[in-house]
């Protein structure tokens, strides 16, 4: 999923967390968990395109595990605004991504299922893909094309799911 669609709904979890709470520290929080975990794709691009090695799919800060910790951490241990906040935003952050990429697979956003594979990158499709730099490109304001052309340069070698 792309920065407008997850900073539009992590607004939105984070302002009813705010409506709930009354605490609107909620809102800055809730989209910091919605955006921010997106920054790990970064490192797989270095590993795809800057070491051109096309086997591995980390995304280490995306896991539905992740979510699951903070809930029984809210439920049972710290039971603050900003806890939920963070949950709340953390909650569209991934859910949004399972459910808006067409190709992925129940575990695909469980960081214990990739990690469990030693994160190779799973052969067909999927956000694996050696295209996968796409996805920062659309997000570009300009310079698609350049950037395009410099990513096709460094497609990675040997990649199972290049196509
Ligand atoms: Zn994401």
């Amino acid at each position: 999923m792309r920065l407008l669609p997850h900073t539009a709904l992590s607004s939105a979890a984070g302002i009813l967390v705010w409506g709930v709470t009354g605490e609107p520290i909620a809102v800055p929080v809730a989209v910091a968990a919605g955006v921010l975990p997106d920054v790990d794709h970064l490192f797989d691009y270095y590993v795809k395109y800057g070491r051109r090695d096309g086997r591995f799919q980390f995304l280490l800060f995306h896991g539905w595990e992740y979510l699951l910790i903070g809930l029984i951490a809210y439920l049972f241990w710290l039971h603050e605004p900003w806890l939920l906040a963070l949950i709340a935003g953390y909650a569209t952050q991934i859910a949004g991504d399972q459910f808006s990429h067409d190709n992925a697979r129940w575990n695909t956003y469980l960081v214990t299922a990739r990690a469990s594979k030693r994160f190779r990158a799973p052969r067909f499709g999927g956000p694996g893909n050696s295209r996968a730099y796409r996805s920062l490109v659309e997000t570009m304001p300009f310079g698609r094309e350049a950037l395009t052309r410099w990513f096709e340069k460094r497609l990675p070698h040997g990649n199972p799911g290049s196509r």
